[in-house]
């Protein structure tokens, strides 16, 4: 990190800042003087340095960041692909697999019916809402502990490991026999809950916000990882920009990016990113020839009557072409590297 100070600071308080800046933050400071301003090299870890405040004081013009705020989910801190095992089920480091299942799970028969049909067709995972973020509080809101406990039955039935979204710290106890915990797009930024699934022992399932940057996206991975849990997968599922043809915006080149910056797996679900059936399919193959490590698909058995995202489900036959040809993707682009 670089400090450019201002021209004229005097010379007491630029010795004061430098002492402070040591101490505080326990680096090493590099001082430059030039002709027209002065530059301090921040040497160490600085991902506890605030930006802000040193931009906000007096004798400072600018700051500039060289290194990346995070540490735990960069790549130059562990350049080995991390390999996720979601339940037996790796993910990442050149396994790729595809969570399917519906969006919500409604019930025995639904679920038992998709899994079934999901794991003939190749999923390495059931998926299925049992607590359901919900823009309306009129909408339905999920089957909540008897979800999981129906999830549970239809592993017991296939041998799926089984991903569903928490909501809330007050769930985690119903999660003890959940393969993945997903936190979903509206709670990436819940820190509180990210903190507290860090000291947990299950993979996570970590959903980019509506509207969140990358690097905002693995600052909520770090604190994960800060807490001691370094199985997480990232997933990207669209982003709300000012298009409105499609539900969000699939930001694929997000894919070889992170894989750039970061150790993590991605995932990519088209399924949230289009909000429509008939895109899922290019989508998905786009992503499993981009670099993705995982796709996540919403496949229901009856979409028209789904209770929610019913427009953006596959039904079971669909899923089964489109798994077919998401595979034959993959390993054509694996065999071209
Ligand atoms: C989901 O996967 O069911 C879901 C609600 O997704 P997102 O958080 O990406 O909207
Ligand atoms: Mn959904």
């Amino acid at each position: 990190m670089v400090v450019i100070l201002k021209k004229n600071a005097p010379a007491e308080q630029v010795e004061q800042f430098q002492s402070w800046l040591a101490e505080h933050y326990q680096l090493e400071i590099h001082e430059s003087i030039g002709q027209n301003c002065t530059l301090l090299g921040l040497v160490g870890d600085t991902t506890r340095v605030d930006i802000d405040l040193l931009q906000a004081m007096e004798i400072v013009e600018n700051v500039r960041r060289i290194g990346e705020p995070y540490k735990f989910v960069n790549r130059k801190m562990h350049p080995q692909d991390t390999v996720v095992d979601c339940g037996g089920v790796p993910i990442g480091g050149g396994h790729f697999t595809i969570v399917a299942g519906p969006c919500s799970v409604e019930s025995e028969e639904q679920i038992l019916y998709v899994a079934q049909r999901v794991k003939a067709a190749g999923a390495g995972l059931l998926r299925g809402g049992a607590f359901k973020p919900r823009t309306s509080p009129y909408a339905f809101q999920g089957l909540r502990g008897e979800g999981i406990r129906l999830l549970l039955e239809a592993k017991k039935a296939t041998g799926l490991p089984i991903v569903t979204e928490i909501m809330d710290l007050s769930q985690l106890p119903l999660f003890a026999d959940v393969d993945v915990i997903q936190v979903g797009a509206r709670n990436m930024q819940n820190f509180e809950l990210l903190k507290e699934l860090g000291h947990c022992k299950k993979p996570i399932l970590l959903k980019r916000g509506l509207a969140n940057t990358l690097q905002e996206l693995l600052m909520s991975a770090e604190y994960i990882l800060a807490g001691g849990n370094e199985q997480v997968i990232l997933c990207e599922r669209g982003l709300r920009t000012f298009e409105t043809a499609t539900r969000n915006t699939l930001d694929l080149s997000c894919v070889p990016l992170i894989h750039e910056l970061s150790h993590l797996p991605v995932m990519v679900d088209p399924s949230h990113a289009t909000g429509h059936a008939r895109l899922v399919e290019p989508m998905a193959l786009a992503a499993a020839a981009g670099g993705a490590d995982a796709l996540m698909i919403e496949v229901h058995n009856d979409p028209t009557h789904a209770v929610s995202d019913g427009a953006q489900s596959l039904t079971p036959d669909a899923f089964d072409l489109v798994a077919k040809k998401v595979f034959a993707v993959y390993d054509c682009a694996k065999n071209l590297k």
